[in-house]
C-alpha cells in the first residue's frame, strides 16, 4: 500500500503528512474509540500522551463548556479572569515562579528558545549572536524550521533548510560528550529526559542528574522538554522527578489541553522567564480563556497525585509482561510508568505491520523508526483493559 492509496478513500483533499493506519474514527469515550462501522478500539497512542486523562473526561470537559459559554478568546492585549489562576496552579505544580502560555509543543520549545538566548546576552553576557545551545541526537522538539534544523532525522529535516544556526547535537545519555560541547558561549542544553519520538529512549541512570550538575557548573540553562514525558506520563508529574532533578526551564504541551484544546507553556522563575518582556514575544491564541479553563483543570487532576500513582503502579504490570516478550518477538523493551517502546525483531515484521495486526485486534497503536512499537494508553485505563490489551500484544508480538 502506498501512502496516497491508503489516504485516498477517508481523505482526498487531506495534504498527505501523515500515513494513517485505514481506521476512520466517530467518538471515543474514556480508553475506548470507536470508528465510523462501529468497531471499538483501545487506544494506546493517547493523541501521543495529549490524551493522559482519556478522551471526555467529565472534570475537563465540564470545564471547557463552562468556559464555552463565558467568553473564550480575548488576546492577550487585555486580560482574561481564567489565565491567571491557571498559571499560578500550574506554576506551584512545577515549583516554578512564572508560566508563559502558548498553544502548541513547537511554539513553546521556540519560546523556551528564544527565553535561553535572551538570557545568554542579558544575564550570561554572551557576545550578541554568539549563542549556543545544546541538543540530543534523535532529539524531537517538533517541526518549525528551527527545530528541524538541529534535527538528525532526514525525513523531518531534509528539502526544508536553509536552517537557523547556533545549535550543536550530542549523543543523548553521554554526559562526556555534553561537558565537551559546551563552552562559554553555551547558553543552554535541551533535551528531552525521556526520548519519546525516538522510541521510549532512556538515558543511563544518573543522566540527569550529571546533566543538572553540569549545567549548573557551566553557568548554563536546563531546559527539560516534558512535553510527552511530563503531566504523569512516567509515573511522576514529570519525568525529571525520577532523578529529583529541577531544570531551569520545563517545557509542556500535549496533555496540558486535555485532549481539547491545544495549550502548552514554558515555565521558569523570574531569574530566567524576566528576560522577555512586552514586544518581546507572543501568540495570538496563547493564553486564551478556553485555553487556561482546560488546563487549569488539568493541574487540578495532576495534583491529586492519582494519576502519577496510576502510571507508577499499572506501568510495573505493563513493564512486567511486556519484558516478558523479549527474545519471544521482541528485541528490546524499554518502559517507564504507562509509556513503553517495544522493538519488534525486525525479521519477523515491521512495527507498522505490527501496529496493523493490533488494529485488526482492537488496540491502535503507533509505530517509530522502523521496528519500534510505542504504548502510552490514557492513565485512566483500567487494569482489566491493560491486561486485556497485553494479551493481543502478546499474541501480535509472539505469533500465537
Ligand atoms: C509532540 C512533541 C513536541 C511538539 O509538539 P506539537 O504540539 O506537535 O508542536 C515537542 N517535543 C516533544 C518531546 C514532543 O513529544
Amino acid at each position: 500500500m502506498t501512502a496516497p492509496e491508503t489516504m485516498t478513500p477517508a481523505e482526498p483533499n487531506v495534504a498527505c503528512n501523515y500515513n494513517p493506519l485505514p481506521v476512520v474514527i466517530a467518538e471515543a469515550s474514556g480508553v475506548w474509540m470507536t470508528d465510523v462501522e462501529g468497531n471499538r478500539y483501545l487506544d494506546c497512542l493517547a493523541g501521543y500522551s495529549a490524551l493522559n486523562f482519556g478522551h471526555g473526561h467529565p472534570a475537563l470537559l465540564a470545564a471547557a463548556r463552562e468556559q464555552l459559554e463565558r467568553v473564550t478568546l480575548t488576546s492577550r492585549a487585555f486580560h482574561n479572569d481564567r489565565l491567571s489562576p491557571f498559571c499560578r496552579d500550574l506554576a506551584a505544580l512545577a515549583g516554578k515562579d512564572l508560566v508563559l502560555p502558548m498553544n502548541t509543543g513547537a511554539e513553546a520549545v521556540e519560546t523556551a528558545l528564544k527565553v535561553a538566548r535572551k538570557w545568554g546576552y542579558e544575564v550570561k553576557g554572551i557576545p550578541a549572536d554568539r549563542a549556543n545551545i545544546v541538543v540530543a541526537e534523535d532529539n524531537f522538539h517538533g517541526r518549525t524550521t528551527t527545530i528541524v534544523g538541529f534535527s538528525n532525522d532526514a525525513t523531518a529535516r531534509d528539502g526544508f533548510g536553509p536552517f537557523t544556526p547556533g545549535f550543536r547535537a550530542v549523543p543523548h545519555g553521554d554526559i562526556a560528550a555534553l561537558e565537551a560541547a559546551i563552552d562559554e558561549h553555551t547558553a543552554a542544553v535541551l533535551i528531552e529526559p525521556i526520548q519519546g519520538e525516538a522510541g521510549v529512549r532512556l538515558p543511563p541512570a544518573g543522566y540527569l542528574r550529571q546533566v543538572r550538575e553540569l549545567c549548573t557548573r557551566s553557568g548554563v540553562l536546563f531546559i527539560a522538554d516534558e512535553i510527552q514525558s511530563g503531566l504523569g506520563r512516567t509515573g511522576t508529574t514529570f519525568a525529571c522527578d525520577h532523578e529529583d532533578v529541577v531544570p531551569d526551564m520545563y517545557v509542556l504541551g500535549k496533555a496540558l489541553g486535555g485532549g481539547i484544546v491545544p495549550v502548552s507553556a514554558v515555565i521558569a522563575d523570574h531569574d530566567v522567564l524576566d528576560v522577555i518582556q512586552p514586544g518581546n514575544h507572543g501568540s495570538t491564541f496563547g493564553g486564551n480563556p478556553l485555553a487556561a479553563a482546560v488546563g487549569h483543570a488539568v493541574v487540578g487532576l495532576l495534583e491529586t497525585g492519582e494519576y502519577q500513582n496510576r502510571a507508577r503502579t499499572l506501568g510495573e504490570r505493563l513493564n512486567s509482561e511486556l519484558q516478558e516478550l523479549v527474545g519471544k518477538g521482541a528485541s528490546e523493551v524499554r518502559v517507564r510508568g504507562l509509556w513503553a517502546g517495544v522493538d519488534i525483531d525486525p525479521e519477523l515484521m515491521t512495527g507498522r505491520e505490527a501496529c496493523e495486526e493490533l488494529a485488526a485486534r482492537g488496540v491502535l497503536a503507533k509505530d517509530t523508526h522502523g521496528s519500534t512499537v510505542r504504548l502510552s494508553p490514557p492513565l485512566t485505563i483500567e487494569e482489566a483493559d491493560l491486561a486485556w490489551m497485553l494479551g493481543q500484544f502478546r499474541a501480535v508480538v509472539t505469533g500465537e
